[in-house]
């Protein structure tokens, strides 16, 4: 089942998720939760959903970038990015770390629709948290994957990416790629005043 993606203005994407405890987890409710995010994801589509996204406050969420999306994606592009596949998974109850100096790029989220903009993000996010079983699970991350986590966990924490970004450079998705998307960070910058 698809299930509706709240947006921005919503008060859930706003307040700090409840942990699960391991038997919620592990609970058939859950289970089912997690295959319609799964579903959901996908259709968007998207690279992650995290609960409160499908008006629930829960610190859950799913992350994928399959290898069919990044297909369609120039080569130089994903390089420069560092973004490789990430196959499907569930994160739950996460801590993160983060190291590196922040990098920046437009990124966009399944609750600002049509929106996206340049944001900075540590270049390696350190995760704990469980898995869809229940057990510990320990991500390290660089690159788009690193940023595909802080902007998951952030939406549990009730933070979103218009928190964290260059205030300047928020645009449509259509305007940024007709105008923008072919530019170096850089001159990005320049033009638009950053
Ligand atoms: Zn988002």
């Amino acid at each position: 089942m698809r299930l509706k993606i709240v947006q921005a203005g919503e008060p859930v994407l706003r307040v700090q998720a409840r942990r699960l405890s391991r038997k919620e987890l592990l609970s058939s409710e859950t289970r089912q939760l997690i295959d319609w995010m799964r579903e959901t994801m996908r259709d968007a589509p998207g690279v992650g959903l995290a609960a409160p996204q499908v008006g629930l406050p829960l610190a859950l969420a799913v992350i994928e970038d399959p290898p069919e999306v990044q297909r369609a994606i120039p080569p130089e592009k994903l390089a420069e990015r560092g973004r490789r596949p990430v196959p499907f998974h569930v994160i739950a109850n996460p801590t993160l770390r983060l190291e590196g100096e922040p990098v920046e790029f437009f990124e966009g989220c399944l609750s600002l629709a049509g929106l996206t903009a340049l944001v900075p993000r540590s270049l390696r996010a350190h995760v704990e948290c469980l898995d869809h079983n229940g057990n510990p699970l320990t991500i390290h991350a660089e690159g788009w994957y690193a940023r595909i986590l802080q902007h998951e966990i952030d939406h549990l924490n009730g933070a979103m990416y218009v928190d964290r970004m260059h205030t300047r450079s928020l645009m449509t998705i259509d305007h940024f790629t007709r105008l923008w998307s072919e530019l170096p960070i850089a001159e990005v910058k320049k033009n638009l005043g950053i």
